[in-house]
């Protein structure tokens, strides 16, 4: 059996993604801080930074928790999507 990369396995996973955003980022408190560590170390990449400012999308997060643990900031207002909605991980 072939040996799967992250990505590769990452790849397979389906989101059905909710209208509503189940984490929300305080943009105050988000822009004076110096670490970025969320755009680091988001394993989805849901963090970009442009400009030197930080744009989030929701879309295709993992659900692991990571930026609201990280976030020095306490900017990430953090919940799981609504029942159904969200990612559906695929193992095979
Ligand atoms: S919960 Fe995990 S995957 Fe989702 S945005 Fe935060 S760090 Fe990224």
């Amino acid at each position: 059996m072939k040996r799967l990369r992250i990505e590769e396995l990452l790849q397979r996973n389906v989101w059905d993604v909710g209208k509503k955003p189940h984490i929300e980022i305080n943009m105050d408190a988000c822009g004076s801080c110096e670490s970025k560590l969320c755009v680091k170390l988001c394993p989805a990449g849901c963090y970009t930074v442009v400009d030197g400012k930080v744009l989030f999308s929701y879309e295709g997060c993992l659900e692991c928790g990571t930026c609201r643990t990280v976030c020095p900031q306490g900017a990430v207002k953090w919940s799981y999507p609504r029942s159904g909605k969200g990612v559906y991980y695929r193992f095979t």
